[in-house]
């Protein structure tokens, strides 16, 4: 499932190819994603010229005068940027034609993505972006607020950060390998962080997404060439996956259990 780090290298990839570009057409492949497709999305984005595209949580917003087109990739979806000449791949569900040799695409395997229309930003106007909680990379997200929110929490500290009216786009990777690096055991009840934990955590937090995104951006060509390539990102990680290999701080065997009906890892000695 694409994370944080993934949509943000996508905007990243696909930002040049979009500003100061119109849309020229727009084929819609397939009606219904995780929702119905607006009926007349194509008419609505035709002649509109691109001006911005953004990031909020793990959605996508492309936008120019009076229109705003919002798309988030559910667990496979992927966008990327190809040349006009290229054929249609299967599971392509969405294309725009832009005013130049290149199209950008939406990919999407299990159709579990959303794409929609609207003349006013999503970001005041819709109920799905109503309770998200601070970006992880803003400055706002920082040991005080962390502190504050979770005082009277019962629940453990991983679930916490999972919670997007919390703090958005932290998935079970991030979570997992933030806990790891902050030394801080993923059962923790929230409401028993530290002062010191706290500032431990958000930095991990946005130490492991900006490295994410570093490195995302070495294997950009994915996402904007025609090469066929897709799927996400390899990491290393320390904690994640490892489950019986030896910590890389202590070489104990790496545990794995269930929160929240989750899987978690983490290194018994290294976290407490
Ligand atoms: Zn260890």
């Amino acid at each position: 499932m694409p994370e944080l780090p993934e949509v943000e290298t996508i905007v990243n990839g696909v930002k040049p190819y979009l500003i100061n570009k119109k849309i020229i057409k727009c084929n819609v492949f397939t009606k219904k994603l995780r929702w119905n497709l607006q009926n007349d999305l194509a008419k609505k984005l035709i002649n509109k010229k691109i001006n911005k595209i953004e990031r909020r949580a793990k959605y996508i917003i492309i936008s120019g005068e009076n229109f705003f087109l919002t798309i988030h990739l559910g667990m496979t979806g992927t966008l990327r940027v190809s040349n006009k000449k290229e054929k249609k791949e299967k599971h392509d569900h969405f294309i725009l034609q832009l005013s130049s040799k290149y199209i950008l695409k939406y990919n999407d395997p299990r159709k579990f993505g959303m794409i929609f229309f609207s003349e006013e930003s999503p970001i005041s106007s819709n109920k799905l972006f109503n309770n998200l909680g601070l970006e992880p990379l803003s400055k706002k997200f920082n040991a005080e607020y962390l502190y504050k929110i979770s005082r009277n929490r019962n629940v453990a500290i991983k679930s916490f950060l999972m919670n997007s009216n919390i703090v958005v786009g932290i998935g079970n990777i991030y979570a997992s390998e933030s806990l790891f690096l902050a030394e801080i055991k993923p059962n923790k009840i929230s409401k028993k962080l530290t002062k010191a934990n706290c500032f431990a955590l958000t930095n991990s937090i946005k130490k492991v997404l900006k490295n994410a995104i570093k490195k995302g951006g070495s294997t950009i060509n994915d996402y904007i060439t025609v090469d066929g390539k897709k799927g996400y990102f390899q990491y290393d990680f320390k904690v994640y996956g490892r489950t019986s290999l030896p910590c890389h701080i202590c070489r104990n065997k790496i545990l794995q259990i269930k929160i929240n009906q989750r899987s978690s890892f983490y290194c018994k000695t290294c976290q407490k």
